[in-house]
């Protein structure tokens, strides 16, 4: 009877340290899938640009696919940041949503958080698009990346947090608009972004490349915060871009509308 025991125990303790050996195999592996890349700011691979255009002739571009349908809140949890961090980016994250009937708030308990802000974890600035946060590969992982940015400047700061949390709610950049028109030097434009770290698959993927044919296209609108600055020599003709100063009307506008 004893030895039963014992039998029952030791099958126990060693089916658990299995699981443990899994579960701490996959997620070593996602950690590395997502921390990987280098670039400042990006949407997932598979995400083509989409733009669309409302009877009002409004700009903008949003993919409804991924928006919180049926939400009041949107959970969001911190993964190394002190209260006072975390309160301060939710207050300006929460300025995309002033006029609608959500909003973003703090989430204490990882398991039912819907995103999750990472200070520390490297990657530079970036995050997923919308309700894409909720698979289930991203289980516990991040799911925006604002790396040291509370060590930036406060413009730098509050740019930052609205264009990320612009992503979570479903935007997308301005900057592959194909309404945009853009005529790039090809070689300025690899040099530039080389020098953010960025690959060259990064580079066609989120400036060269042409967006899909199926793509619906407002006219450009380079007030977005869903924009970032691109340097007058990067393009044969037309005016340099600057850093967004915060939501356009017309960022507001989208949200407002899906929200
Ligand atoms: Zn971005």
């Amino acid at each position: 009877m004893k030895n039963n025991k014992s039998n029952i125990l030791f099958i126990i303790t060693m089916s658990l340290m299995l699981i443990s050996i899994i579960l701490f195999i996959y997620y070593n592996n996602q950690q590395e899938l997502i921390d990987k890349s280098s670039k400042p700011c990006a949407v997932s691979p598979y995400l083509a640009n989409q733009t669309q255009e409302d009877s009002l002739g409004v700009k903008y571009v949003f993919d409804p696919v991924y928006m919180w349908k049926g939400r009041s809140e949107i959970k969001i949890y911190f993964l190394d940041a002190n209260k006072e961090l975390a309160n301060k980016t939710l207050l300006i994250a929460n300025s995309w949503l002033d006029e609608t009937n959500v909003k973003f708030v703090k989430e204490e308990n990882l398991a039912i958080s819907d995103i999750r802000v990472a200070f520390r974890r490297g990657g530079g600035y970036k995050s997923l698009i919308g309700n894409e946060a909720l698979q289930f590969k991203y289980s516990g992982l991040p799911t925006m990346w604002l790396d040291d940015l509370d060590k930036q400047p406060e413009t730098v700061f509050k740019r930052t947090v609205l264009h990320e949390f612009g992503h979570s709610l479903g935007m997308l950049h301005e900057l592959k608009n194909p309404n945009a028109k853009f005529n790039w030097n090809e070689d300025e434009v690899r040099s530039y972004f080389k020098g953010l770290k960025w690959k060259d698959s990064d580079i066609d993927k989120n400036i060269l490349n042409p967006p899909p044919k199926r793509v619906i296209s407002s006219s450009f609108d380079p007030n977005s915060i869903m924009i970032y600055q691109i340097p007058s020599k990067l393009l044969k003709d037309g005016q340099a871009i600057l850093w967004p100063k915060g939501l356009s009307k017309d960022d507001k506008y989208i949200i407002n509308k899906y929200y």
